[in-house]
């Protein structure tokens, strides 16, 4: 199993801002100190030794697309954000190595940042494609029609050329879905969202984003844990700290890093993606984040099994 984001930021897409590119350049000439390299390898050595994630890279911006790989011949693709762009980019590129052109997708929910890559989702308009879009939701179909209706779109949703078909699936049964065991589960989110759960070849996947899980819900930290149990992998929305998310953000629809590493502790999962990145969050607040995380899981592990905190960002590959 592998697990690629093709985006990772929450609520809306963001674009890095020059003046962010300039500062990561001057960082990163200061930190050289007037070293010089012999070739590009060298530099690239030191770009990867001696900075960190944030000084070096970016977290990206486009909103929320993950593909689960090398668990079926069709496509797995969790939410249609802006991401889903550039899955469809690379998705032709495997069909012409001979890649089936089947997509199953499997919907969070109809939230504007999961759905709006979908009119930008070149394989739409593949006549021999197949796009199964499975959903908790009965309206997913009204939701990317209305996205493309003339007032917002010019590409109505009929002339789009794959065929399609709907899928509403029901919490508490397992599917099987060209060979790989799906589940799903509610969340507390406005207008509901739904986690999901893989299972192939004895590797455990969790797609559980959008979710808000509040302090002291027993209910919904014994169903979170039981659905998240033994996980090699959960990928959590951990859009805020703990104090935002039960001050001035509570009833938002969104979760901690806390609750995250609290649920999967619980759950004894391997390990938790921190996904659904704030928009506003810059790569060292990310990056900040990320490390207080790890801190936390450290010092509030309790017997638990040890947990490895990723912190997502867009193009990141996880071999599961
Ligand atoms: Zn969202
Ligand atoms: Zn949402």
């Amino acid at each position: 199993m592998l697990v690629r984001f093709w985006g990772t930021r929450g609520s809306l897409p963001v674009a890095q801002r020059a003046a962010t590119t300039e500062a990561k350049i001057v960082g990163a000439l200061l930190k050289a100190s007037g070293r010089s390299f012999d070739d590009e390898m060298a530099a690239r050595q030191f770009v990867r030794d001696e900075l960190s994630f944030a000084e070096a890279h970016t977290y990206g911006g486009a909103t929320t697309c993950v593909e689960i790989d090398d668990v079926a011949e069709s496509f797995f693709i969790c939410d249609m954000g802006s991401g889903l762009r550039e899955f469809g980019i690379d998705a032709f590129r495997r069909i012409a190595g001979g890649h089936n052109r089947t997509y199953n997708f499997f919907m969070s929910h109809l939230h504007w940042d999961h759905i709006m890559g979908f009119p930008f989702f070149g394989p739409a308009f593949d006549p021999g494609a197949k796009i199964i879009i499975h959903s908790g939701h009965s309206d997913t179909e009204q939701a990317l029609r209305r996205q493309q209706e003339e007032i917002s779109f010019p590409v109505p949703f009929d002339w789009l050329r794959a065929s399609f078909e709907f899928k509403t699936l029901t919490p508490g049964n397992t599917y099987q879905i060209d060979g790989v065991d799906v589940e799903l589960m509610p969340q507390d989110h406005s207008h509901g969202s739904y986690a999901w759960k893989f299972r192939n070849d004895g590797k455990t996947t969790v797609f559980s984003t959008d979710a808000e899980h509040r302090l002291g819900d027993d209910k919904d930290k014994e169903a979170f844990e039981k659905f998240f149990t033994g996980a090699d992998v959960v990928i959590c929305d951990t859009m805020y700290s703990l104090a935002e998310s039960i001050t001035m953000k509570a009833d938002w629809g969104h979760s901690s890093n806390v609750m995250a590493v609290n649920l999967c502790h619980g759950a004894n999962a391997k390990k938790l993606v921190l996904f659904h990145h704030e928009p506003t969050s810059s790569d060292l607040d990310i990056e900040r984040m990320h490390e207080e995380t790890i801190r936390y899981e450290q010092l509030n592990r309790r017997g638990a099994n040890p947990l490895e905190i990723v912190c997502s960002y867009d193009s990141l590959e996880l071999t599961v």
